[in-house]
């Protein structure tokens, strides 16, 4: 952090707080964020911080959206798909090639278009490789046919990154990225916005290709056979982003947390004087400090362009599971009060379930670390 960065902080959550907090009971039922909010979020400049003025980006770097991932979960924040959104950008920013920058960053970082990435489908998801959509080489275009599921900003995004098999017999080689601009194409439909447990603001929806026909152009890279690799390398961007998402959440949870127990009297005396409660709390504090250190180093290896693999499946892996450990401890303290909904902590425990399964579950994320061991 510099006084820069302090700055953007505080307009970042000024932002939050007016525009996002603001509305979350609202977005929770009607299952999806307003349209507009992507515009003013894009003309603060918020939505691609770190990529290149010449894209239409803020030219920043990855602690501007750091600050963003943090300040969301500082304030609850659960239906804001920013992170889906920056990510499909960087798939075109790091994979695409320069019409394919010039043509859809622009419009990704002003909000004018919606991003989303759909690997997932009913019958694969740890195991991409498992994928049945389909990409069918027809003169200019590409047809695509399949289904996806549990894609998050589903039911607003303009423009998908969709994971395809443009060679069915070359395994992971056979794996190509096209990206579809939704509002002009045929035979696509948003199926249900799926009912969560948490993150009831979220559009998280299952889509449907139906002989979808796409440019060849719109092929990420141009190049058939590359999508598992680009997968391979954009993943650290995600599963980073979840982590600080996790870590901001420890810290307000223990917050929270602290502040009730100090008012909350039960046999004569705050719930923090109670041995129980210091030394829980205490534990947990010790163990959020010490994962911010972690965290801060991998958000400096990631503005280095360092952050490797299996150091962004431990930031992913250690951070979702510390963060609901320490979600559901601190929740105890809450009492009956801890199990109604309209206790931010409660909503917290909800929200932060799915942490350990999206963006690769614990289970892949310790295949991942393995294989380095
Ligand atoms: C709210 C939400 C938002 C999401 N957003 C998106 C999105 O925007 N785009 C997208 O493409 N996907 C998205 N997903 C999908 C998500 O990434 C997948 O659910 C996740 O990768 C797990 O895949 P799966 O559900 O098919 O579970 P499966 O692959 O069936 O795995 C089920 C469980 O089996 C175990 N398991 C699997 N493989 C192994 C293994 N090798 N070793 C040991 N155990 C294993 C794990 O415990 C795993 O949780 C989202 C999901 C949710 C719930």
């Amino acid at each position: 952090m510099d006084s820069d960065l302090e700055m953007y902080r505080d307009s970042v959550r000024r932002f939050v707080q007016t525009e996002i907090a603001a509305h979350d009971e609202k977005w929770a039922k009607q299952q999806h964020v307003d349209r507009n909010l992507w515009n003013k979020a894009g003309e603060l400049g918020i939505l691609l911080a770190d990529v290149p003025d010449e894209f239409g980006g803020s030219g920043g770097n990855f602690a501007h959206m750091a600050i963003l991932f943090e300040e969301l979960a500082y304030a609850g924040d659960r239906a804001f798909g920013a992170h889906v959104h920056a990510i499909a950008a960087h798939y075109i920013l790091n994979q695409g090639t320069d019409a394919q920058k010039a043509k859809y960053l622009p419009l990704l970082a002003s909000g004018e278009m919606i991003g989303a990435i759909a690997m997932s489908e009913p019958g694969a998801g740890s195991d991409l490789q498992g994928i049945r959509t389909r990409a069918v080489r027809d003169g200019d275009d590409y047809v695509i046919s399949g289904s996806k599921i549990f894609i998050s900003n589903g039911y607003l995004a303009d423009l998908i990154v969709v994971v395809t098999k443009t060679d069915p017999e070359a395994g992971a080689k056979g794996i190509s990225l096209i990206m579809v601009e939704t509002k002009e194409a045929k035979g696509f439909k948003v199926g249900r916005i799926l009912e969560k447990l948490g993150q009831k603001g979220q559009d998280t929806c299952e889509l449907f290709f139906d002989e979808v026909r796409v440019p060849v152009e719109n092929l990420l890279g141009g190049v058939e056979g590359k999508g598992f690799a680009h997968l391979m390398s954009e993943l650290p961007y995600e599963r980073l982003m979840l982590g600080i998402g996790a870590m901001a959440s420890i810290e307000r949870a223990i917050d929270l947390t602290v502040t009730y127990t100090k008012e909350r009297k039960a046999f004569g005396k705050p719930l923090l004087e109670m041995q129980n409660t210091r030394f829980k709390l205490a534990d947990a504090k010790a163990q959020a400090v010490m994962a911010r250190a972690f965290v801060d180093e991998c958000i400096q290896r990631m503005i280095d362009d360092e952050l490797d693999t299996v150091t962004a499946s431990i930031v992913k892996l250690n951070l979702s599971e510390l963060e609901c450990t320490i979600i559901d401890e601190c929740l105890q303290f809450f009492g009956g009060y801890g199990y109604m909904l309209e206790y931010p902590i409660t909503q917290m425990y909800a929200d932060a379930r799915v942490q350990r399964i999206y963006g690769g579950a614990s289970e892949i994320m310790k295949e991942i670390i393995a294989r380095s061991l």
